[in-house]
C-alpha cells in the first residue's frame, strides 16, 4: 500500500504552484539585498514591497504596520516581550489564555522572571475564553491581552472583538495570533479592534520561516531582533526576500479564495466527522460545536493513546499528528485538550485531523477505512475495552 495522505496541514501546508512561481526569480535574477541601495537592492526592495502591500491590503491594515519575521513563533515572542517591555512603566500585569501557542506561554514565563505578573485564563470545554473571568481578572496595570484568533488543535474561534474591547476599556493594548485565522477567515484589524497581531505563511501554501508581526501606529514595542536597520529600525536582519513575496502571494490567493475554500473545507470536515462517528463508538469532538474553523478537527478515542492511533496511521501512509507539531514526540499530554475540562484520557486520547484546500472525499474514505481498523485493533488490546468512558 503506498498511498500517502497528508491530513497535517494546520502543521504546515505545501507550496501551491502560484506562489512557487512568484518566488522563484528571487532565488535567481531579483538576488539583490532590499537594503542596498543601487539597482540590485532597488529591485528586491520593489519586490518586498508589492508583497507588504497585498499583505496589509489582505488585514486591513497600512502596509508601514507590517514586520517581517522569521514566522509566527518570533512574530509572537517579539509580541509579548516587546511590548511588555516597552509599556512597563505603565504597569506589569499580561493577561493570555492557557491554550495559547507555546511561542506565547513561554514568553510570558520568561517575562515573569522579570517581574511582570501573568494570569493565565481558562476556557470552557468548548474551547472560548471565558468572558467573564478575562472581565474579573483585568485590572488597572493590565497592560497586554494576547489571545489567539483560532486555536491550531481545536479549531476554535474566539470572540476577538469582544475581547478587544474589554482590553480597550482598561487601557490594554490587545495582540491576538491570527496564524491559523488567515485562509480561514476574513480579519479585518481595524474592524476587530486588534493593535497587534502574528501572522506567517507556511499554513496557507506559502514558504516556511517567514511572517510577520502587525504592530498598529502608535503601539510602543521594544525590538526583539537588533542589529540592522531593516524594518524601519525594528527588526534587524536581511530580508528574506524569496519568501517574503511567497507569502505576500500565498495571503492573496487565500483571500481571493477564502469563500470558495471554508465551502469546500466545509464539506470535507462534515464529510468525515459523519463517517468516524457513525463507523466508531466511543469518540469525543473536541472544541466548538459551530464556532470554528473548518480545516481542523480534533477527537479523542477513548481507551486508545492519541500517540498510538498517529504511529499507526502513519504506517498505511496517513499523516496526522497528536497535540501540536512541536510538541509531538514528547509524552505529555496536550495542554489545550487538558484546559477543556477533560481528563487526562480525553487529552490523550486526541488526535488532530488537519485538511487542505485539495484534500478529497476519496481521501478522506481511506482515511476512515484505515482508522476504523486502526482503532479496532488498538482497543482489541487494551484489556478494559467493554467498559467504554466516553459519550
Ligand atoms: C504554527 C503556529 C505558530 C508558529 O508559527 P511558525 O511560523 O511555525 O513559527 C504560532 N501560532 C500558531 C497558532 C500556530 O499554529
Amino acid at each position: 500500500m503506498d498511498r500517502k495522505i497528508y491530513l497535517d496541514n494546520a502543521s504546515t501546508t505545501y507550496i501551491s504552484n502560484e506562489v512557487l512561481n512568484e518566488m522563484m526569480p528571487c532565488f535567481s535574477s531579483i538576488y539583490g539585498n532590499a537594503n542596498s541601495i543601487h539597482s540590485f537592492g532597488r529591485d528586491a526592495q520593489a519586490m518586498v514591497d508589492r508583497a507588504r502591500d497585498k499583505i496589509a491590503k489582505a488585514i486591513n491594515a497600512n502596509a508601514l504596520e507590517l514586520y517581517f519575521t522569521s514566522g509566527g513563533t518570533e512574530a509572537n515572542n517579539w509580541a509579548i516581550k516587546g511590548i511588555a517591555r516597552a509599556n512597563k512603566e505603565r504597569g506589569r500585569h499580561i493577561i493570555v489564555s492557557k491554550i495559547e501557542h507555546e511561542s506565547i506561554l513561554q514568553s510570558c514565563k520568561e517575562l515573569e522572571k522579570e517581574g511582570f505578573e501573568v494570569t493565565y485564563l481558562n476556557v470552557d470545554n468548548e474551547g472560548l475564553v471565558k468572558i467573564a473571568e478575562l472581565l474579573h481578572y483585568i485590572r488597572k496595570d493590565t497592560i497586554l491581552v494576547s489571545i489567539m484568533a483560532v486555536n491550531n488543535e481545536i479549531g476554535t474561534i474566539q470572540n476577538i472583538k469582544t475581547i478587544a474591547s474589554i482590553a480597550h476599556d482598561n487601557g490594554a493594548i490587545f495582540h491576538t495570533d491570527a496564524v491559523q485565522a488567515i485562509g480561514n477567515l476574513k480579519i479585518d484589524v481595524e474592524d476587530m479592534g486588534i493593535d497587534a497581531m502574528t501572522i506567517n505563511a507556511h499554513k496557507i501554501y506559502g514558504p516556511k520561516g517567514i511572517g510577520a508581526l502587525y504592530v498598529k501606529k502608535g503601539i510602543n514595542i521594544e525590538p526583539l531582533i537588533v542589529g540592522g536597520n531593516q524594518e524601519r529600525n525594528r527588526r534587524g536582519g536581511t530580508l528574506n526576500v524569496p519568501s517574503i513575496v511567497g507569502f505576500g502571494k500565498a495571503l492573496e490567493i487565500a483571500s481571493r479564495d477564502l469563500v470558495a475554500n471554508v465551502q469546500k473545507l466545509k464539506t470535507i470536515r462534515d464529510y468525515f466527522v459523519k463517517n468516524v462517528m457513525e463507523k466508531i463508538e466511543y469518540v469525543k469532538y473536541n472544541g466548538h460545536p459551530y464556532q470554528k474553523v473548518n480545516n481542523i478537527v480534533n477527537l479523542s478515542f477513548d481507551l486508545v493513546e492519541g500517540e498510538a492511533v498517529a504511529m499507526m496511521l502513519d504506517l498505511e501512509g496517513i499523516a496526522v499528528s497528536t497535540g501540536a507539531a512541536c510538541e509531538s514526540g514528547g509524552v505529555e499530554p496536550s495542554h489545550v485538550i487538558l484546559a477543556l475540562e477533560n481528563d487526562e484520557n480525553m487529552a490523550r486520547s486526541a488526535v488532530r485531523f488537519s485538511f487542505s484546500k485539495s484534500t478529497t472525499k476519496d481521501d478522506i474514505d481511506y482515511v476512515v477505512e484505515t482508522l476504523v481498523k486502526v482503532i479496532a485493533r488498538l482497543r482489541s488490546i487494551s484489556a478494559v475495552t467493554k467498559t467504554g468512558r466516553a459519550k
